[in-house]
């Protein structure tokens, strides 16, 4: 196969549709694999277990991969108050669970679809599209309880142990790859878009482990004095969404059937083993009022929830319409910012595009994604040393996505600027080897006599 010569033909100015997009499709990012090792005692049970990751590797990736999936998410909530009130009820029962030494962290990240996730060393997070679809504190204690029962399960730790390192390792590459083969225009947009933002460590739990982690948050919670109902609540929320919303509803939940079957056993332990508890709060109000600040954007996100299963759909037009909307209701929301910027890059209108990102960047300095968008938004535009800018500006705020590499390269490429072009393209290849970016790089070097 031929690689696309795209980088000459941005010389001649001439980028095709097609280069664009190849050139921006991410080809993801690889994480090194530790090695798999040895049995250790299930922290809850006691019983031996296979476990593929030491503790102090559980915090390696943690530290490693989560940063990634919090961008993918928009980042953490601007509001001081709500990402506060996460860290108050997550610690109250992380504090009862049987790991209470982890180093947990809890944060509400500005995603609109309908999820929570753990990582192995304790970094946990709720979307703000499942924190509109709660209605009490116990609820989301609920929420929480899950996710510290799978942190305290080491259920990554074990399905390491099944080959899940390999798995997030290729995870990102064969993301890229299988988008590509299947649409090759519509790949570099799932990409920016991040809406294949599911982590392997996420969509790998087995129903077992979701059946234990209910088990296990049901048990942190009512130690911490929520009644069992909460969870029975939660459960009955996800049941409705995959329902009514199945498109918001992320790999937790949709992997494993929310089903009907957990709701029941749910209900069944809150009327048994758990009675005794269910004079405990729910804290109805005390949710409300914590979360008004967040309730009061529900317009607008309900708006960026219909843009983005529209944008799925490739209705590029109606989609843009909703965001529109959502910016209308609330003009300084991040995500809805960089949503609209995708969408403008998805309809090839790179000068609006690099508008909303420019603003998005203003609004949540710092944050990777609006850096990401706007450095595309630059490169379509032909300014190539504002889009090495932007994506050096990415990669430092957001090391080990290779494909920042891949991007600084082919920016420097249009810049002519070959040697520091070549160290970008050399980098990108000791990650990634396979796949038509790699292939664009390794051909440059051998052109250029930086390798035979
Ligand atoms: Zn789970």
């Amino acid at each position: 196969m031929n690689p696309p010569k795209a980088g000459e033909r941005i010389h001649r100015g001439e980028m095709t549709r097609r280069d664009f997009l190849w050139l921006v499709s991410a080809a993801g990012s690889a994480a090194a694999v530790p090695a798999l090792s040895g049995c250790a005692a299930h922290p809850v049970t006691g019983r031996q277990m296979l476990v593929g990751l030491s503790e102090e590797q559980e915090l390696g990736l943690d530290r490693q991969r989560s940063p990634h999936q919090i961008s993918r998410d928009f980042g953490a909530t601007r509001d001081p108050g709500l990402n506060r009130y996460a860290a108050e009820v997550g610690s109250s029962l992380s504090s009862r669970s049987h790991r209470p030494a982890v180093p947990y962290s809890f944060r509400v990240v500005n995603a609109n679809y309908i999820n929570a996730y753990a990582f192995p060393g304790g970094t946990i997070a709720a979307t703000r599209g499942i924190l509109l679809e709660m209605q009490s504190e116990a609820e989301f204690a609920a929420l929480m309880g899950h996710e510290i029962g799978h942190v305290n399960a080491r259920h990554s730790a074990q399905s390491a142990g099944q080959g899940l390192l390999a798995q997030i390792a290729v995870a990102g590459v064969a993301i890229a790859a299988g988008a590509s083969e299947r649409s090759a225009a519509y790949a570099p947009l799932i990409q920016i878009a991040g809406t294949v933002g599911a982590s392997a460590l996420l969509a790998s739990y087995s129903r077992e482990n979701e059946r234990e982690a209910d088990g296990l948050g049901m048990e942190y919670m009512t130690r911490a004095g929520y009644s069992p109902d909460g969870m029975v609540g939660l459960m009955g929320v996800l049941v409705r969404q995959s329902r009514h919303k199945p498109g918001m509803l992320d790999t937790m939940f949709s992997s494993h059937p929310v089903s009907s079957e957990r709701l029941a056993s749910m209900q069944a332990d809150a009327a048994g083993r758990y009675a005794g508890f269910r004079a405990g709060g729910l804290g109805r109000e005390r949710y409300m009022d914590r979360t008004a600040g967040l309730r009061s954007l529900k317009p607008a996100i309900e708006e960026q929830q219909k843009g983005e299963r529209l944008m799925a759909r490739k209705s590029l037009g109606e989609a843009e319409a909703h965001f529109a909307a959502a910016l209308q209701a609330a003009p300084d929301d991040y995500t809805g910012l960089c949503l609209m910027a995708r969408c403008q890059v998805a309809q090839r209108r790179y000068e609006r595009a690099r508008v909303y990102a420019a603003q998005a960047r203003q609004i949540y300095p710092g944050e990777p994604q609006a850096m990401q968008l706007s450095g595309v938004a630059r490169m379509a535009l032909k300014d190539y040393p504002a889009a090495y800018q932007e994506f050096d500006a990415y990669e430092r705020a957001l090391p080990g996505d290779a494909n920042a590499a891949f991007l600084k390269g082919v920016s420097l490429e249009a810049m002519q600027n070959r040697p520091a072009a070549a160290r970008e393209y050399q980098r990108y290849l000791r990650v990634v080897q396979s796949g038509s970016q790699a292939r664009h790089a390794a051909t440059r070097l051998r052109d250029w006599g930086y390798a035979k």
